[in-house]
Formats: structure tokens, sequence, C-alpha cells
């Protein structure tokens, strides 16, 4: 009897010795890290360890202080579910929380016109919208912008799925919307949201046009993300805010790239 309590113990362990050897995350939660830069870029055809995985994992829970894991949580997978910039996170900055890209716009008068406007408000709606998600950036800042009919600096589209870059919009929450930084290529400051989003305003139920928005601005004009869960360049869509005002993290941020108001 003794030997075969022993077995049945070596059995167990041999079973969970396999079960430790399966995948770590699922398909979906691995693309979601590789997507935001927690992991680097698959090589043709090779599955990635379990460990890189892991470290994949912990680097997320860090950068938005969840407890560092390595395993899925409730809390990690809560807070991959929820609606979101679709920029990559790029690494910490531990003395302040912002991050600038290192791009800029080498003038300070910038201008902006759209591909298409968005079906979900009226023209005049998105115009003042979007002059009001750019107007808290040239509040704090020497910038100035100016709507022109076509060629802008930052060129605004509202368009679901593939939208004509390498970053095709996923339906309804998810991405709401990307924009890629100043200078370098063709779509340099130009800013895209996922038209199978419900964009609304003044806290109306659906995804807020003016905060996503001044968000995305802040990317086409330099910033990266930030890990301040205060500061409009935190990656999480935090919805509607009634008289809206940056966060002294987004200042300084945005100042660090063109100096203060003059
Ligand atoms: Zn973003
Ligand atoms: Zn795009």
């Amino acid at each position: 009897m003794a030997k075969l309590i022993v077995y049945l113990i070596q059995a167990f362990i041999c079973l969970t010795v396999i079960s430790s050897t399966s995948r770590l995350l699922s398909k979906r939660e691995e693309d979601f890290l590789e997507q935001f830069g927690y992991l680097s870029p698959k090589k043709d055809g090779e599955e990635r360890s379990n460990e890189e995985l892991r470290q994949g994992l912990l680097s997320f829970q860090k950068y938005f202080y969840l407890e560092e894991t390595g395993n899925m949580t409730d809390e990690t997978s809560a807070l991959m579910a929820k609606p979101r910039c679709g920029s990559p996170d790029k690494e910490i900055n531990k003395l302040s929380r912002y991050l600038s890209t290192g791009y800029k716009w080498t003038g300070t008068s910038l201008t902006y016109n759209y591909l298409n406007y968005s079906s979900d408000l009226t023209e005049n709606e998105t115009r003042q919208t979007i002059e009001n998600a750019l107007k808290i950036w040239s509040d704090v800042t020497p910038l100035e912008f100016t709507e022109v009919s076509e060629d802008g600096d930052i060129k605004i589209l509202f368009q679901g799925g593939d939208h004509g870059d390498d970053y095709p919009f996923d339906g309804p929450f998810g991405v709401l919307a990307h924009a890629f930084y100043p200078t370098g290529s063709v779509l340099a400051g130009d800013a895209h949201f996922d038209e199978d989003e419900d964009f609304t305003i003044n806290g109306e139920i659906g995804i807020d046009l003016f905060q996503v928005a001044a968000h995305e601005f802040g990317h086409s004009l330099g910033l990266d993300h930030s890990t301040n869960e205060t500061a409009l360049m935190y990656p999480y869509y935090t919805g509607y805010i009634a008289d809206f005002e940056l966060s002294q993290d987004d200042i300084d941020g945005i100042q660090s790239i063109y100096g203060m108001f003059s």
C-alpha cells in the first residue's frame, strides 16, 4: 500500500510538471503584450518560452503598479481588457512619470486637416472638439494650431479596421485610436480614430472624443505614455471628465519638449 501511495505521489508530481510546461499565456494575451511593447517581436516560426512570457507579463505588471506575480491575475486580465490607446508603452521614467519620445516639430506653428469626419457627430461638433483638444496643449506651450483644408502636419482620420497603415483597428473598445510621433515619416503627427467606437461629447454614453483626441495629440506632438494614472498620457481611457485640465505631469512633459507658453 505504501508503495502505491509513493507511485501515486510520483504520478501527481509528473502531472504537475507536465501542466507547468503548458503555455503561460493564451495567444491573445501574448499578442496583447507584443502589441503594446512588453514582448519583443517574435522571430519567424519560433515560439516564445514561458520565461520570456513571464518576463513580458512582469514588465506589464510593473508598468501599471500591479502585484508583480509573473502570472495572470484577475487584476492583470481586467486591466488588459480595458479600452486604451493603440500606441505601445515604453520604458518607465522613474523620476517624473511622463516620457518624451525624443521627436519634436521644429517650428511652433502647426497645421491640421481632416481626411474625413466621424459619422457619430456633426462636422461642427467634431471640429469644435478637435479644436478644444489641441487647445489644451497650445495653452501651456508656444505651439499654435491652424486648420487647413489639406496637407496639414497633423492629418485626422476616422476609420475602423484596416485603414492604410500597419496598425488595423480592432472593432468596438480595445484600441480606440493611435497617433504618430512628429517628423520622419509620411504619417508623422497623424491621428487615427477607430470609427467602430461610438464617439460622443459632453459626457454622453459612449467614448468621449475630446478625451481620446487630446491624448492622441500628445503623441502627435512627441510625448509617449505616462505611468501616472492622473495624466492624460496614461495609456488607458479614463472616460469623460467635466472641466478637464492637464495634469502637472502632462504639462511638465510637453514643456520639456517645447518650453513654456510665451
Ligand atoms: Zn497613447
Ligand atoms: Zn492608423
